[in-house]
């Protein structure tokens, strides 16, 4: 589903993911852990082509994300390619980037009419179908600055989900939450890998959440995979030394 080929990302001399080669299958669930800085948060943003490669490609399903055919040889992807390239890619983010002025049934459905092509009664249909997954039908009416931190980021859920993404991204999604609001979170994202076949790619902190959803582990630091396993092996007998010193550091 996702293959990064020798990715290099570099911002000026800073080399953040140093010719990178890990691939995804459909379905998986993976969880990235490192230290700050390690480039997990990198990794998400160049699937969703907020940031070009320096070098290498990205490979999303059988096509080139970050590059173009050309003649039969691959060239980096213009900035205009990119964004309509992340269609099957959907992403929450730590500060959920709701829009403030619209109310909350309109940012759920906003993308679905106006990208994919919905008509407006499909998409509220739709919308209210999502708001009741996450728990939230009684707040469709609302401006987002009515909900709490935790529900705008079950809306931000929502809204990702609305545009029936094949691989969804979720970063660091509940740091910027109050404690309370955390658990309602994540037991809507455990629902979704519980219910759905919908790639995940999880940047976290919550180490218990990263071991109940994700089967797959991949621990980086200083932009390359130090090790990589299934939940159990890295949280409960890592082989490298610096994966036990990071999660002692954070557990
Ligand atoms: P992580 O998510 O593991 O904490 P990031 O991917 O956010 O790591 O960052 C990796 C490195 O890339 C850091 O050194 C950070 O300062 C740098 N970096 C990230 N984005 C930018 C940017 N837009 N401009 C310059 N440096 C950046």
């Amino acid at each position: 589903m996702i293959r990064f080929e020798k990715v290099v990302k570099k911002f000026g001399d800073n080399t953040v993911l140093d010719h990178l080669d890990f691939s995804v299958r459909r379905g998986d669930r993976v969880t990235l852990i490192g230290p700050s800085g390690s480039g997990k948060t990198t990794i998400l943003r160049l699937l969703m082509t907020l940031e070009k490669v320096t070098d290498g490609v990205i490979w999303v399903g059988d096509e080139p994300l970050s590059h173009i055919r050309r003649r039969g040889k691959l060239i980096p992807a213009p900035e205009k390619y990119l964004r309509r390239r992340r269609r099957t890619i959907g992403m929450v983010f730590q500060h959920f980037n709701l829009f403030p002025n619209m109310k909350v049934i309109d940012n759920i459905t906003e993308a679905p009419i106006r990208v994919l092509g919905h008509s407006k009664q499909d998409a509220r249909t739709r919308a209210m179908e999502l708001l009741e997954m996450v728990g939230l039908a009684d707040k469709a009416e609302q401006h987002p600055s009515k909900l709490s931190g935790g529900q705008q980021q079950r809306v931000a859920i929502a809204r990702a989900l609305a545009m029936e993404p094949e691989i969804l991204l979720l970063d660091e999604v509940t740091s910027a939450l109050d404690p309370e609001t955390v658990s309602d979170v994540l037991d809507v994202l455990r629902e979704i890998a519980r219910t759905t076949d919908i790639t995940m790619l999880i940047v976290t902190h919550e180490m218990r959440f990263a071991r109940d959803v994700s089967n797959r582990v991949l621990m980086f630091d200083g932009g390359r995979i130090v090790e990589e396993g299934t939940p159990e092996k890295i949280f409960g007998e890592p082989d490298e030394e610096r994966t036990r010193k990071f999660l002692h550091a954070v557990l």
